[in-house]
């Protein structure tokens, strides 16, 4: 059973079960893997892309789940194909504890990891609300001032 204190490597989601607890990647070759990843981000796109790419991720997440949940409102899926896929768990628009650990969403689809390897996709409808466009409320261009907005 997951508990708070097992924390995942933020390339592969593996379990880091030893080590200091402010590891970020389960060894060096997951840490270089992310060094080049973001590299090749950085490179590719720019780094006033770098928006886009964000929300170009969360859109993949959102898909690799829309698939794996299908018409579902919950479903069990090993990680190990999503991440093949591309999915990115770092990548999402709201996260929330739940019973074990942590739930996170790409919009009204969620994730939880539920044991070594899967995931549990919850569909959580009323998710969708935060995304009404009328909840951002106005957009003002920030000022250029240091410390005002
Ligand atoms: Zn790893």
């Amino acid at each position: 059973m997951l508990n708070q204190e097992q924390k995942r490597c933020l390339d592969c989601g593996k379990v880091m079960s030893y080590g200091r607890t402010d590891k970020l990647y389960c060894d060096d070759i997951c840490r270089a893997r992310a060094t080049r990843k973001r590299l090749k981000q950085e490179t590719e796109t720019g780094h006033e892309d770098a928006h886009k790419a964000v929300i170009r991720a969360i859109k993949r997440n959102y898909a690799l789940l829309k698939k794996a949940v299908g018409d579902r409102e919950q479903w069990i899926v090993d990680f190990e194909p999503l991440y093949r896929k591309g999915f990115n768990r770092m990548f999402y628009t709201s996260a929330e504890p739940s019973e074990n650990s942590l739930r996170y969403y790409c919009f009204e689809l969620g994730w939880e990891d539920i044991s070594e390897g899967r995931l549990q996709v919850t569909v959580n409808k009323q998710k969708l609300e935060v995304f009404d466009p009328d909840s951002f409320g106005p957009v003002n261009t920030p000022s250029n001032e240091p410390g005002e907005y």
